[in-house]
Formats: C-alpha cells, sequence, structure tokens
C-alpha cells in the first residue's frame, strides 16, 4: 500500500544497472522527482560491461526478469549477456526511463547535511546538486581484481580482465592463457575451446559443477509465450526454480542437512561419471564442499573442459614473461593472448565516490572492518541513504531481481515516512544494526559459505558477507521492517 505523499523528495539514483532501471521505474510510476546518475554511455550495469565469449546468465532466463515485465522474447532457458542486455535496454525504453538518465556522468561524492536533511551529490565534473534520497544501486561486482603477478605488464600479447573484453585480441587459432576458474572463467572456456590452437587453463582451485538442462524455445514457443502469459508464469514461478530456490537456501544454511547432501550427491556424481582422463580428474577433483563456492551450473563444462585443445595448469605461476607464462616447476606455456578471468573486488560497493553521514562518519571508516547494511540495505550514521543489492545480502544461484524488488519493497515503506511528511529523515539505530550483525555474523559462519573455501563471498576477514537464513526468511523481512528498529528525525531545521 502507498501513501499519499506531502512532502515533494528529491531522489538521487546511482547507477543504471539492474536495479537502478527498478528504482527508476518504481519512482517514475510514483510521479516523484528523481534522477539517476550512470558513468557509463548505455544502461544495463554487469551486462553492459561484460562481453566475454560464453557470457551467460546461470539463472533461467524467464526468471530473470522483473515481475512486472515477464518476456516472451527469450531464446533459450539460459540467455546470453546480449540478449540479457538487450532485455534492460528494452525494458528501460518501454518504461521511458531514458530522459531520466544522465549518461557518461560518474558520481564523485555524496556528503549529508543534518541542517537541511540533504545530501549533495557531488558529480565528476565537479558540479553538485542537492536530494532528499540516495538510492546506491551501483551494483557489486564491477572493480576488476587484476591479480600481482611478477611480469605481467611485460606480457607483449594482449592480456586484459574478463571485464575488459578486448575484441582485437587473437584467439581464433591462438595460444591462450586464461587465469581463474570461477562462474567466468569456466563459460570462457566453454566458448573458445575449439577456437584456439590451445588453451591453458590456469586454474587455483577446481569448482564443483551442477548440471543443468539447456535448450533453446522455438519461434512457436515464443509466439504461444506472447498469447499466453500464463506459460511464462507456468516457467518462472514453477517448482522447478521457486522450489529449487528454497532448496538451495535451505541446503546452504542447514549445511549437514538432506538438501546439501543432495545437492552434494548430484555435484559428486556428474563429476565421476563425467571426467574420463585420470589426471584431469585429479586436477579438476575440489577438495571443500559443494556450494563452498558459488556453485557452476552447466551443460557442458565436463565435455568442454575434455576436449584437447584444453589443458589445465594447476601449478604454481612464477611469473609472467614476455611471451608466455612461467611456472614455478620451470615449465613455460608460449602464449599469444593472456586472459584474467580472476573476479573483482567485492567490497567497494558505491566506492570510490567518498561518502559522507551524519556526524562527518565516512562509509570507508564505517566499513572499516567489513561492509555491512541493516537487512542489506541501510546504515546507520547514513541517513535516507537506500541500498539495492548492498552488502549481506543473499548470494547464491537464483535471481538478483527478485532480491531487489523485495527490497524495493522495503525501502518504499521507509520512505514513504519521509512522503508523508512524518519526518525529514530515518536510518536504523546504531544498536538494532548492531545487534542484527551479531545474529548475522553468527549465524553466517554456520552456512555452507563458510565451510572451508575461498571466494568472493567472504569478508576480509572471512566471514561470509551474506544472508545466513533462509529465503522465505528474507522475503519475510523485506515485507516490512521493523520500525522500533529505526531512527527518524521529526522535522526539516533549516
Ligand atoms: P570469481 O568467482 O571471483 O573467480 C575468480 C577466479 O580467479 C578464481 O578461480 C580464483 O581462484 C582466480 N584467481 C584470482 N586471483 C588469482 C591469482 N592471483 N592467481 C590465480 N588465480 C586467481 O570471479 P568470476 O568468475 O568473474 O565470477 C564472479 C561472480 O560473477 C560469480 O560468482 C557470479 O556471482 C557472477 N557471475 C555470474 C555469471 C552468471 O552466469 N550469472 C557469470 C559470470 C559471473 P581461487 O578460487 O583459488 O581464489
Amino acid at each position: 500500500m502507498t501513501s499519499p505523499n506531502t512532502r515533494a523528495l528529491r531522489y538521487a539514483v546511482v547507477g543504471a544497472g539492474m536495479a537502478g532501471i527498478l528504482a527508476a521505474i518504481k519512482l517514475k510510476e510514483r510521479g516523484e522527482d528523481f534522477t539517476v546518475f550512470e558513468k557509463a554511455a548505455k544502461v544495463g550495469g554487469t551486462w553492459r560491461e561484460n562481453r566475454y565469449p560464453g557470457l551467460s546468465c546461470d539463472v533461467p532466463a524467464h526468471a530473470y526478469t522483473y515481475t512486472f515485465e515477464p518476456y516472451p522474447e527469450w531464446k533459450a532457458y539460459y540467455a546470453t549477456g546480449p540478449d540479457v542486455q538487450d532485455y534492460f535496454q528494452f525494458v528501460t525504453e518501454k518504461y521511458g526511463i531514458t530522459p531520466f538518465i544522465r549518461f557518461n556522468t560518474e558520481v564523485a561524492g555524496l556528503d549529508w547535511s543534518d541542517s537541511t536533511s540533504k545530501w549533495t551529490v557531488t558529480l565528476g565534473d565537479g558540479s553538485s546538486e542537492t536530494f532528499d534520497v540516495v538510492i546506491a544501486a551501483s551494483g557489486v561486482l564491477h572493480h576488476p581484481n587484476v591479480p600481482r603477478i611478477e611480469g605481467l605488464e611485460s606480457f607483449e600479447g594482449p592480456a586484459f580482465h574478463t571485464a575488459r573484453w578486448d575484441d582485437d585480441a587473437p584467439i581464433d587459432g591462438a595460444k591462450v592463457g586464461l587465469i581463474g576458474s570461477g562462474s567466468t572463467g569456466i563459460q570462457i572456456v566453454t566458448a573458445i575451446n575449439k577456437r584456439v590452437e590451445k588453451l591453458v587453463h590456469f586454474q587455483r582451485s577446481p569448482q564443483w559443477v551442477m548440471p543443468v538442462p539447456y535448450f533453446q524455445y522455438s519461434d512457436e514457443e515464443r509466439e504461444a509465450f506472447r498469447r499466453d502469459p500464463a506459460l511464462i508464469d507456468a516457467i518462472r514461478f514453477s517448482d522447478e526454480y521457486i522450489g529449487n530456490v528454497r532448496r538451495f537456501t535451505d541446503a546452504i544454511t542447514d549445511i549437514d542437512g538432506p538438501q546439501m547432501q543432495m545437492i552434494e550427491d548430484i555435484c559428486r556424481d556428474y563429476f565421476e561419471q563425467s571426467i574420463r582422463d585420470p589426471e584431469l580428474k585429479e586436477k579438476l577433483r575440489p577438495n571443500y564442499r559443494a556450494a563452498c563456492k558459488r556453485l557452476i551450473y552447466s551443460w557442458c563444462y565436463y565435455d568442454e573442459v575434455q576436449h584437447p585443445a584444453v589443458f589445465v595448469e594447476t601449478g604454481k605461476i612464477a611469473r609472467v614473461e614476455p611471451k608466455g607464462v612461467r611456472m614455478a616447476d620451470g615449465t613455460f606455456h608460449e602464449l599469444d593472448t593472456l586472459v584474467l578471468a580472476t573476479g573483482f573486488q567485492a567490497d567497494k560497493f558505491i566506492r570510490p565516490a567518498g561518502v559522507t553521514g551524519q556526524g562527518g562518519m565516512t562509509l570507508d571508516a564505517f566499513w572499516a572492518e567489513r561492509p555491512t547494511a541493516h537487512y542489506a540495505v541501510t546504515l546507520p550514521h547514513f541517513p535516507n541513504f537506500f541500498m539495492l543489492n548492498g552488502p549481506t545480502g543473499p548470494v547464491g544461484n537464483f535471481s538478483l531481481i527478485d532480491i531487489a524488488e523485495r527490497q524495493w519493497d522495503y525501502i518504499d515503506q521507509l520512505i514513504d515516512v519521509l512522503r508523508s511528511g512524518e519526518a525529514a529523515s530515518v536510518m536504523p539505530t546504531v544498536e538494532a544494526h548492531a545487534a542484527y550483525e551479531e545474529r548475522r555474523i553468527a549465524a553466517a559462519k554456520t552456512t555452507i559459505f563458510g565451510s572451508g573455501c575461498t571466494s568472493w563471498y567472504l569478508d576480509r576477514t572471512g566471514v561470509p558477507a551474506s544472508w545466513p537464513w533462509s529465503y522465505d526468511a528474507f522475503a519475510d523481512a523485506m515485507a516490512r521492517p521493523v520500525m522500533t528498529e529505526y531512527a527518524f528525525k521529526a522535522t526539516v531545521t533549516a
């Protein structure tokens, strides 16, 4: 239920990716005054920035949509990256969001004034504007993690991170080195193995792989989806998807329970039955529990990695040399192109923008130990500042669009208090957030993510930076904020 606006608010939305587009649609529907700041020239966030071969979304396409905008046009059960990007561009146009976006405009700083209860948003060109509310929708995985490997700059061929794909780099008939075996590295193996002369996949840790179905939708099926949206609902709200999400989150929070046992059995059986060569099998056998790192959902990786052009190198990299990579045991891999599928700095969020809240508290200071947010959305000391897909939200193999939509419902109820004129600002109390974090951290340590592996899910202290309870618990928490956990400032003093 939405309350009538008695106080007009100005909103700054930072980022025009999936979550920023969502916020913009919701604000436009209400006739609110908002501006979306986007550092790049196009919408799409991670789907705009990542263009590597094999990029696809491992959440079923019909489930990776806004609930209010099902999409009959998906070409396959799992969409390619370019198809997901098309979807976000389509939605942006359909909902008339483009005129509200300021492209090529980076937010450099956000400063809260207690006297005016407003945020000053400073842009990259030094100009600034004031807003009542900030929606931080700047994404999680967008600052490439470029590994510090000796000699990397000396490589004579193209060497680049996967999120900065170099279209001119030799791939076809070339000797390619690929460092990293997360979701990105695995997808690249499956896409280029038949194009290269040789692919050396430098793998520091092997992955557990969950086998999933893959099929294309025919023209007739797409026509049927257009005529009858119930057919789409039958997929996106199916037990196969929703039930899987519930089972998955039950498993990661009850790591000795039957659901986790099932996930482990499926992954182990698939591994044992798929890899023929005993030497390769030992290289690909993980020594940690399935789902500790983000599970690889794939229908083809185990087939593709056994292609003769692929060599899985599990030795330690000593250094990069002008013509290739030298291993610690002296082995040399001559390469034309070196691809860094080495992931992202997942603790940055809206930074490097400098954010200063109440009493001069900076985001860097507040997050000195680890990035946190109350129920992953709001922060003490930072009034009227709301995060979509912020720190400690649910992570796993499900749609982050659903997460963002639920977070928006929570945010919207808090903003209602501002709209109604009852308060000039809102933020969680220090005590409520500290109590929440204490419970969250204790629970997070017992999830599968904390069961003994490295991953971007862990904060720098080794605690999983994730929602540690069930999906239903998350849905319940987002359905209604606990207002007693919030501090409201009653009047605007200047
Ligand atoms: P990632 O999961 O963080 O994987 C990074 C890889 O690089 C790991 O294998 C890591 O090894 C390796 N690595 C890092 N530094 C290294 C170094 N100095 N030397 C050797 N190896 C090094 O990153 P990602 O694959 O880009 O995926 C990040 C996330 O993006 C995914 O978990 C997922 O959430 C999202 N994503 C989603 C999809 C999708 O289909 N929806 C596709 C791609 C990505 P260790 O494991 O040993 O640390």
